[in-house]
């Protein structure tokens, strides 16, 4: 049974969520389902949901939202969840940038810097990245400036009809 007061006290994390192949909008829904259930973390915020082109990358475009967990994981145990999760979800990687059924990715864990063979923190290509900043905006405005979102402008993203969860079960608060 998840514990959501152990782990509203944990940090704030941020993680960028990506979908590019089969039912995108379940798998990312899935994907915040299993997190919630998890003991140690609390999916606190949802940000609106994004379509974007691939970036150098093929296939059709991508699903992306970024959520905001509070956890007491350390980084690296939350790294394993998130790839349990995304192996859940089928993601095979038969190539660098392949598409992907499911891509889950750690933005910011609290204030920590991260530089480890398997985990840099923040993520080392979030700033080129409009499909993690607008939605990261979305939740955080006061920490993604105006000259960030300037700067990946020109990147084709949108926001998605409606673009909103609705009609998606639970784990969107
Ligand atoms: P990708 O195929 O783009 O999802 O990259 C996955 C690899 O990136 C994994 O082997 C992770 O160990 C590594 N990695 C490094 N930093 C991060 C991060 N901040 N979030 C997620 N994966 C990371």
């Amino acid at each position: 049974m998840a514990d959501p007061v152990q782990a509203e006290a944990g940090v704030a994390v941020f993680i960028g969520l990506g979908a590019n192949l089969g039912d995108r909008k379940a798998a990312l829904r899935d994907a915040l389902a299993a997190l919630g259930q998890m003991p140690a973390i609390k999916v606190v915020r949802v940000s609106p949901l994004y379509g974007s082109a691939p970036v150098d990358a093929g296939g059709p475009d991508y699903l992306n939202a970024v959520a905001e967990l509070a956890t007491t994981l350390t980084p690296q145990a939350l790294l394993q969840a998130l790839q349990t999760i995304e192996q859940a979800a089928g993601r095979e990687r038969p190539y660098r940038n392949a598409p992907r059924t499911l891509d889950l990715d750690i933005l910011w864990f609290g204030d920590r810097v991260i530089d480890t063979p398997e985990l840099t923190v923040p993520h080392p290509r979030m700033a080129e990245r409009a499909f993690v900043l607008r939605p990261l905006a979305d939740l955080e405005p006061q920490r993604v400036d105006a000259a960030a979102l300037q700067a990946v402008a020109s990147q084709d993203i949108h926001p998605l009809e409606g673009s909103d969860w609705a009609g998606l079960a639970d784990p969107v608060r």
